[in-house]
């Protein structure tokens, strides 16, 4: 049983404490506390039946969960954005409600490059509202023509005066059409990296329009278009030309709480298995007395642990070192996300036909995970970052 698997309030069963004594040797008792009490609340808060995303987000609020997304100056629950706490989090949420995970992490993700680069003015203007639930972040650097290639971007910001003119079109972003702010990435310069820029434009924007996009599994998303957006130069996070850096910076932070989410789905799969094989009977007995279950089961419990280990390793070591390790966050996010891909799948399988049954707790996994080995970056991307870092 792994600390971040969010099944057991009141700890790791016997027999299955070693993983537990570790990980919880990267958390410390605040990150433990902020578990419990995320669990009770998920719990009692029945995330799992709120398919707004709006009125998730005012929920995740209410559980003062949001606060761990922005610094204590703001709102927020520590001094600065601990990546355990967030980790912490999204495995309590991916258990119960991968949508209510979502618009958790957008809210971090959307926000945090104004934590990072904003003015005080910027962030005293929008983070305390996001840890109140009163405003809908979003993260925009996906273009149609620019995606595992982010420094393709081709949208363009071109300073007019006070203000720039936004042109181009944002794919696949979480929150279009309900998000009150957009972190835009656009380009200020040829330079491909040196040339992106960061604004933080408002929903409502003369000139920002948004086509939903609907996937296989519930999530607000869709496409942004900017035609002669103007935005004030007071907009721009950081300086010209910081936009790479800082969408740089932000991923490699949130991408190891990907794989903390993936930990809890995957947990939540392996308990729903586990439930199913010792009820299920055939040939005369549970289906967990067959060895190839208990072979099965096992394989499954060890991909959860070793997802566990790597993901709060990695984010121990950000919290502690505040340095952003882009291997340590690749290699958390693809093994954690891969892990639960195969996870879920096996507790599909051992579900037999209710494993497909529209609305069986399985089903909706097998859906939901698919994307999370897209998203901020692909598997394949994770290990070019870890390969080009060895091979440096
Ligand atoms: C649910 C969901 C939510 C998202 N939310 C956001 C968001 O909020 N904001 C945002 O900006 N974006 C968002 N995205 C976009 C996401 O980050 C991109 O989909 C992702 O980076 C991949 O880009 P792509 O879809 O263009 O695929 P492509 O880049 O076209 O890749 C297609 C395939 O080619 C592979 N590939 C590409 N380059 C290489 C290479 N050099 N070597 C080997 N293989 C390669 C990829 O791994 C992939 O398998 C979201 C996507 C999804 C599915």
């Amino acid at each position: 049983m792994s600390d971040l698997d969010p099944r057991s309030p009141e700890g790791a069963p016997p027999g299955a404490s070693r993983t537990e004594a570790q990980a919880t040797g990267f958390l410390d008792e605040r990150h433990l506390e902020l578990k419990r009490r995320a669990q009770a609340w998920a719990a009692a808060a029945r995330l799992e039946e709120e398919h707004d995303p709006r009125r998730l987000v005012e929920r995740l609020a209410e559980g003062e969960l949001l606060r761990a997304c922005v610094p204590a100056a703001f709102g927020g629950l520590r001094e600065r954005v601990e990546l355990r706490d967030l980790t912490v989090l999204r495995a309590v949420l991916g258990y119960r409600s991968s949508l209510a995970d979502t618009m958790f992490a957008m809210q971090g993700l959307g926000s945090y490059p104004v934590t990072l680069a904003g003015t005080d003015g910027q962030r005293a203007a929008l983070l305390p509202r996001v840890a109140r639930g009163e405003a809908i972040c979003a993260f925009a650097i996906t273009e149609p023509e620019a995606g595992s290639d982010v420094s393709g971007i081709a949208t363009r910001a071109v300073r007019d005066g006070d203000s720039y003119l936004l042109d181009g079109e944002k794919t696949f972003i979480s929150n279009a059409g309900i998000a009150d702010h957009y972190v835009v990435f656009a380009r200020t310069a040829d330079d491909r990296h040196r040339g992106i820029s960061a604004f933080c434009v408002e929903g409502g924007a003369n000139g920002l329009t948004t086509t939903p996009i609907e996937l296989i599994a519930p999530h607000p998303i869709g496409t942004v278009r900017f035609a002669g957006c103007r935005i004030p130069v007071s907009a721009r996070l950081g300086e010209e030309g910081d936009g790479f850096k800082l969408a740089m910076a932000t991923l490699d932070f949130f991408r190891t709480s990907v794989g903390a989410a993936a930990v809890g789905m995957a947990a939540r799969a392996r308990a729903e298995a586990i439930a199913r094989v010792k009820t299920r009977r055939q040939f005369g007995k549970p289906l967990a007395e067959f060895q190839a279950t208990q072979i099965a089961i096992a394989e499954m419990a060890m991909d959860v642990a070793a997802s566990t280990l790597l993901v709060l390793s990695a984010a121990h070591r950000l919290d502690v070192t505040a340095a952003p390790s882009a291997v340590d966050a690749a290699m958390a996010k693809l093994y954690a996300t891969e892990a639960a891909q195969r996870v879920i799948d096996r507790a599909v399988q051992l579900h037999g036909g209710q494993g497909v049954v529209a609305g069986a707790i399985v089903e909706r996994l097998y859906r939901e995970v698919r994307a999370l080995r897209i998203y901020e970056g692909t598997s394949e991307i994770q290990k070019l970052v870890i390969a080009r870092s060895l091979l440096r």
